[in-house]
């Protein structure tokens, strides 16, 4: 797969046509012509969108034709339903994946511009929080490179992920307005408008044929207008579309209480169809229970079915016995979770095919990845929410359910127990919908998203299931994109790569392996050492820029940059530099490399401590920062509005990358695959693809720390008390008395009590002491090999040279041979 990709990438760069005149030319053709500008008068902002429309020339080109062969074909697809692509920018990727790159930087300079610096003035596209957004981004990726039938279904929401800015160290939350002055990339489809119901009720009426026929009666209708975003593979022959919902009112439901003369009522009406795509949830793995967001997913989720069902019927009319040939849905989480019960009321009571025959194409069309094991984080709706938002779907989940009790019935006789277990309904005072149990009851595959991960899926989250339905529970480790994650964001390494091995990895990611074959080469050390050298001066410009903090290039540059949250233990980290400064504190010659702590990370608005430790870290930052006693050997910086187009500056630049997390609390991660690809060297626990990465690359490579999940269980299963850690450990003890103090609060004394009374009284859930000291030990070890320079060149090199298996091209190779059975179509 991966080698005929690749063919395809090779016969189409050469094909591109567009050569330096005609590149300047149609730029500044759009210049004039759509921008109304010219050379003189425009900023960089109309440079940017004119050679944003330059390429989306290009890009047209090759949707329109990836969409007319894939027509042709009448090819098989895969539906990706996510409600978060956290894309970043395009202008660079798409230049790169044309490869246009270099020419169109040549071509801007002789016209008087930096490619560079306009590539600054795109707004990221931030439509997702974290990680799992970001895998949703680098799949669609993967879909177009490796020319297979493909659309990402979303939401188009207005604001993406809320704008972080730091005022005297706390998060200030601001509003995102990426489209504000307009997305060159994004084209609205109102010819594919659809209309979505909402609310009212249920009738139950009694057909000719004598069967019982329900009709939803709905309270509200809103229209669903979609805007397609084009995804240009790599080599640009595929160019597949995320298409993105945007709620409108819709004329239909509002015309009679206009009528009537509620003229203002009628307004309210079209201000709340309006509010459905109008914010993302900010909230990472945690539940808010709010009935927009519940209203958000099944809006999508109509939105994409009613198009599908649109497309295949324009082709095969109403014959639905091929629809589970042509289509497959992948539920990216729960949160698309409601398409189940969409599907079989389109089929049952629209098409009015027989449960049973519905039920088999809906568990044919649908396979379910999940993203975490922590219990707050799964997605469980009142079933009173339900019933007034949807009313006909909770009759569906309902009778689904009722079937499926049947079948544990017969498997477990008489047991209660395990009924209540696997019952889509939790029952109790609130009746409660639980989305995970009917995803993996309506999916045909179920994947976690790294070995540990769907291990722990399998034995803890749903044994049950396993046992009824052995084989549906599998894994799919996940992948990045090593073209926007080493070839578009690290074009020094990625050119030191190319005069190595040649220059096709980034299609065939392990042939980063004949890197290995360089790693003691002391001339290839010195060249894979200076670029990150070079690349550590870029960041250090950047952060002088953005925070105005001076730092030493020459210092480790260790960085930890993911969403706040307590399981990833940005606080382990906090603990173990105030461990530093205080022995600097102790003994002005404790010796330690110089180190350069780079934070970035959001904190959900509503989540009190992710914020303290926000703020923790900036004011120990603020305090160490500003005293020359320690400043030749430490500096913390946390860098604001952590976002795609940020990581992509401090990845390059990363020496060591922090991937601490509880064993057994993150799902696989990414942001550990980004960085270990670009040279950095792990510490880190044995979690997630961590583990994975940890095989890949041997274990003189990494340096893995603290308690294993087998170990976590046994701690907290034997009573787990951190007053033990606290009192035996006078480190610890030191530095979390010290948070009490005012020393990093001047004049405000208990200002960062919260975070040590989460790690005392509140038990420490995540195990922050139990690890302390393992963590504290591989750090120094750490940093002893780094004063090694051959050793630390040879260890960076291997991670590049191991990463081969963390291409989203593997994880998509997997989904397609094992899930989706999809084959891939060349575009000419
Ligand atoms: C990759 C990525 C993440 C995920 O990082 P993890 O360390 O895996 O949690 C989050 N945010 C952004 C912007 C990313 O690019």
């Amino acid at each position: 797969m991966n080698a005929k990709a690749n063919a395809f990438a090779r016969q189409s760069l050469s094909d591109v046509k567009l050569n330096k005149s005609e590149i300047k030319d149609t730029v500044v053709r759009h210049l004039h012509c759509t921008l109304g500008t010219d050379e003189n008068k425009a900023n960089n902002h109309a440079w940017w969108k004119a050679t944003s429309a330059a390429v989306q020339e290009l890009v047209l080109e090759g949707l329109r034709k990836t969409q007319k062969t894939h027509y042709l074909n009448d090819t098989r697809a895969v539906h990706y339903f996510s409600a978060e692509f956290l894309m970043g920018r395009l202008l660079s990727n798409n230049l790169h994946n044309f490869g246009l790159f270099e020419k169109t930087n040549q071509a801007l300079n002789e016209l008087g511009v930096s490619l560079s610096d306009i590539l600054e003035e795109e707004p990221d596209m931030a439509l997702g929080n974290g990680g799992l957004g970001r895998l949703a981004a680098c799949f669609i990726d993967s879909l177009a490179t490796m020319e297979l039938p493909a659309i990402g279904y979303g939401i188009h929401y207005e604001h993406g992920l809320f704008r972080q800015e730091i005022k005297s160290g706390v998060q200030i939350e601001r509003p995102d307005s990426w489209r504000d002055y307009g997305n060159p990339w994004e084209i609205c489809r109102p010819e594919s408008i659809q209309e979505v119901s909402l609310y009212g009720y249920v009738e139950t009426k009694y057909g000719e044929n004598g069967r019982i026929q329900k009709e939803w009666h709905p309270g509200s209708i809103v229209k669903g207008v979609p805007w397609d975003i084009p995804v240009v593979g790599y080599g640009g022959n595929t160019v597949n579309v995320l298409r993105l919902w945007q709620s409108e009112s819709s004329d239909y439901f509002n015309w009679d209480v206009f009528n009537a003369g509620g003229y203002i009522d009628a307004q309210r009406e079209n201000v709340q169809a309006e509010t459905i795509s109008k914010v993302l949830y900010p909230n990472d793995e945690t539940e808010a229970g709010k009935e927009l967001r519940l209203i958000q997913q099944y809006f999508f989720c109509a939105c994409s079915l009613k198009d599908i069902i649109r497309r295949y019927k324009r082709a095969h009319g109403d014959d639905w016995s091929r629809f589970t040939d042509q289509v497959v849905i992948q539920l990216n989480d729960t949160h698309p979770a409601i398409a189940i019960p969409e599907l079989m009321r389109i089929l049952v009571d629209r098409a009015e095919l027989d449960w049973d025959d519905a039920w088999a194409i809906c568990t044919e069309t649908f396979a379910y990845t999940n993203h975490t094991l922590l219990p707050e984080a799964l997605e469980r709706w009142p079933a009173r929410m339900l019933e007034k938002i949807l009313p006909r779907h909770l009759e569906i989940i309902y009778e689904i359910n009722h079937r499926f009790m049947a079948e544990v019935e017969k498997k477990w006789p008489g047991d209660n127990a395990v009924k209540a277990k696997l019952s889509i309904i939790e029952e109790g005072a609130d009746k409660m919908v639980r989305m995970g149990n009917l995803s993996v009851i309506g999916s045909f595959a179920v994947n976690g998203v790294a070995e540990i991960h769907s291990k722990l899926v399998k034995q803890n989250l749903f044994p049950e299931f396993n046992e009824l339905w052995p084989g549906k529970l599998t894994n799919v480790t996940n992948g990045i994109t090593p073209r926007r994650w080493l070839k578009a964001c690290n074009p020094k390494l990625s050119s030191l790569i190319d005069s190595k091995i040649g220059d096709d990895w980034p299609t065939n990611l392990s042939k980063l392996e004949q890197l290995a074959e360089f790693a003691d080469n002391a001339r290839f050390q010195k060249q894979f050492m200076q670029v990150k050298q070079e690349n550590k001066q870029e960041l250090a410009d950047e952060v002088k820029a953005l925070t105005g903090i001076d730092i030493d290039p020459k210092a480790i540059f260790d960085i930890q940059i993911k969403r706040l949250h307590e399981y990833k233990r940005q606080h382990l980290n906090l603990l173990h530099i105030m461990t530093l400064y205080r022995r600097l504190l102790e003994n002005p010659d404790y010796d330690m490399h110089p180190r350069v702590f780079l934070f970035g990370a959001k904190a959900a608005p509503g989540y009190k401590l992710a914020k303290d430790i926000i703020y923790a870290i900036n004011q120990v930052a603020e305090r160490i920062n500003n005293d020359k006693r320690v400043n030749h050997k430490l500096k913390v910086v946390f860098m604001p509005n952590y976002r795609v187009s940020l990581a992509e500056k401090m990845i390059p630049a990363a020496d060591v990358s922090e991937q601490i997390s509880t064993a057994g609390k993150e799902a696989s991660g990414t942001g550990n695959m980004k960085l270990a690809l670009n040279g950095a060297v792990t510490i880190g626990t044995l979690d997630g693809a961590n583990i994975e990465i940890a095989e890949e690359v041997g274990d003189d490579n990494i340096f893995i720390f603290g308690l294993t999940v087998d170990e976590v269980h046994a701690l907290k299963f034997k009573g787990y008390n951190p007053y033990d850690y606290y009192y035996q450990n006078k480190e610890i003890k030191a530095v979390l008395d010290w948070l009490e103090t005012d020393y990093f609060t001047p004049g405000k004394p208990g200002a960062l009590a919260s975070v040590k009374q989460s790690l005392l009284d509140g038990g420490d859930p995540y195990l922050v002491l139990a690890d302390f000291e393992a963590y504290c030990k591989a750090q120094t070890d750490l940093d002893a090999a780094y004063r090694e320079p051959k050793r630390w060149a040879k260890m960076a090199i291997m991670n590049t040279a191991k990463m081969g298996k963390f291409t989203s091209d593997r994880s998509i190779t997997d989904y397609v041979e094992r899930i989706w059975k999809l084959s891939s179509c060349h575009v000419d």
